[in-house]
């Protein structure tokens, strides 16, 4: 039985993961934390059977419930200090926040580094459909002249653009050579997107969006789109508990849901 703590148990996320996790076998639901709602019964604010199981706010409870693996969906301000606490209490994380800083992830990965450490798995996306979308982005990038990604998220995401874009432009860039140079005049601010490295990447928010992103790419007489839709946030929920199951297995710092697809590939 793995034990397993939520942080952020309270959020849109949170409270489906803390579903999940209750539900799911051979795991064991055993703190919830978040900064709101606390002291609610977990049970009643997520639905999860999870007995009489409170939210708390201090880290800590994960420490006295004796929980293996955290699971982090917060805040892009807080996720460092929370995953931070995690390595040094020997608790694997589990991360989903997006927006963390390319040189906050390089302290991670040195903090997990040594041997006596816990173990983390951060991946901007754990829809199983969005991993192939960037798998398969990566491999048109080697065919095709150039790429824009258009990513579409509800009106109450914090950060933008999405670190599924990112990671999806850096899977881009690294699988071609050569750089990707498209026009830039613009006669209103911002109606080009922003500029990642030659790929231009577009954010739209809007109330009945839930997290969707199309990779666009383009040639001679001809176009490639590539549309991952996530409709639900249950998409996101085998790719957490696959990285739950796997996180005490992997040493170090694991940086997306890729390194992990080959154990549900049938
Ligand atoms: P949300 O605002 O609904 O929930 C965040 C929760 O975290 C809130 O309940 C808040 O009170 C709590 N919180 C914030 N700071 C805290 C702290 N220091 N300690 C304890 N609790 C704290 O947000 P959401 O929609 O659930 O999204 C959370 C994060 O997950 C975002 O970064 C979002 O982009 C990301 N996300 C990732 C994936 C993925 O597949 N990786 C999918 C969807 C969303």
């Amino acid at each position: 039985m793995i034990r397993v703590g939520v942080i952020g148990a309270a959020g849109r996320m949170g409270r489906v993961v803390c579903r999940a996790v209750a539900s799911a076998e051979e795991l064991e639901l055993v703190a919830a934390i978040d900064r709101s709602h606390v002291r609610e019964r977990v049970d009643e604010l997520t639905g999860a059977p999870s007995g009489e199981l409170t939210v708390e706010a201090r880290l800590e409870a994960l420490a006295d419930a004796g929980a293996d693996v955290a699971i982090e969906f917060t805040h892009p301000e807080t996720v460092i200090r929370n995953l931070t606490w995690c390595i040094d209490h020997g608790v694997h994380a589990v991360v989903g926040t997006t927006g963390i800083a390319p040189d906050d992830l390089e302290t991670i990965r040195a903090a997990v580094a040594r041997d006596d450490r816990p173990n983390a798995v951060v991946a901007s996306n754990f829809a199983l459909g969005a991993v192939l979308m960037m798998r398969f982005a990566a491999e048109a990038a080697r065919y095709f002249a150039a790429a824009e990604v258009i990513e579409l998220h509800h009106d109450d995401k914090v950060d933008a653009p999405s670190g599924t874009s990112l990671s999806t432009v850096r899977a881009i860039h690294a699988a071609r050579r050569g750089a990707w140079r498209g026009p830039t005049a613009e006669s209103l601010d911002g109606v080009r997107g922003g500029d990642a490295d030659g790929v231009r990447v577009h954010s739209v928010r809007l109330p009945g969006l839930l997290a969707h992103q199309e990779v666009i790419f383009g040639a001679t007489g001809e176009t490639l789109t590539i549309r991952h839709d996530s409709t639900d946030r249950t998409s996101f929920m085998p790719g957490v508990l696959l990285a739950v199951r796997a996180v005490a297995g992997r040493p170090g710092l694991t940086v997306g849901l890729e390194p992990l697809l080959a154990d549900v590939a049938r």
